[in-house]
């Protein structure tokens, strides 16, 4: 059975959008999994299917109503272990380990937000996870849909061929991955580190090892603390 990614959007028609192509696109088409975008403007109310409204409490721009995104939840019928998402700057932030998850799992439901947002209510009571993809503020939630399907539809069985195996990536042990050399061997000027040249692969892996360690430490520190505080915790119980 295909992993199926469900997607409630005022803008259907950006979906599969870019993942139509390369590693996605083809798994797309070999049915590994699926992508339906559901709209949510059918489910708007009167003669103009109106989706939003002016929010309570004044303030600029409009809130997408619950009622609408409540009946659209309701047609989609996805069934209930189908993680429900809602896609907010306000949201937790996306990780490794949560795309993990949902590509383990049967798929996702996912609610693209556009103007100020969705009525809180509906998503504390379709108790809806709210996920964001990073500190920045976004036109729609679009966009963000497709980076975590993107980051999910890679893990799926059989869409990353083997020379492209996520086991070493960044993120996967808890650090941000060593950098990357192919031929020529001097390009400009500039050399290969020598050691990947070696042929010792004992010694290729310790580089590979420091140098992940000293751009965690340096570009992210608060991934550095916590692979740290792990790799005491870890030292401490083999002790
Ligand atoms: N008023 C909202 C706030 O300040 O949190 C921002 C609304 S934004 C203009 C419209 C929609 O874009 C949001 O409802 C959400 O669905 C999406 N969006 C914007 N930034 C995002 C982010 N960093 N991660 C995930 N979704 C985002």
């Amino acid at each position: 059975m295909s992993w199926q990614a469900t997607v409630l959007t005022l803008f259907p028609e950006m979906f599969p959008g870019p993942l139509g192509l390369s590693l996605a696109g083809r798994a797309l088409n070999e049915g590994t999994w699926s992508c339906t975008p559901h709209d949510l403007r059918p489910h708007g109310l009167g003669r103009h299917r109106a989706v939003d409204d002016t929010p309570f409490g004044g303030g600029a721009g409009m809130v997408i109503r619950a009622d609408v995104v409540d009946a659209a939840l309701s047609a989609v019928q996805a069934p209930a272990d189908v993680p429900r998402v809602f896609m907010t700057p306000r949201g937790r932030p996306l990780r490794q380990r949560d795309v993990s998850r949902y590509a383990e799992g049967p798929g996702v439901v996912l609610l693209c937000g556009r103007f100020e947002g969705v009525d809180e209510r509906v998503l504390q009571a379709r108790n809806i996870e709210q996920v964001s993809i990073g500190d920045y503020v976004l036109s729609g939630g679009e966009t963000a849909a497709l980076v975590l399907l993107d980051a999910c539809v890679r893990l799926l069985p059989g869409v990353m061929g083997s020379d492209e195996s996520g086991v070493e990536e960044s993120f996967s042990d808890g650090l941000l991955e060593y950098p990357h050399y192919t031929r020529p061997a001097v390009w400009d000027g500039h050399d290969v580190p020598e050691v990947l040249l070696s042929g010792n692969h004992g010694a290729i892996a310790a580089w590979r090892q420091k140098q992940a360690e000293e751009i965690t430490r340096e570009r992210r520190p608060d991934l550095w603390s916590a692979w740290l505080a792990r790799r005491e915790e870890n030292e401490a119980t083999a002790a």
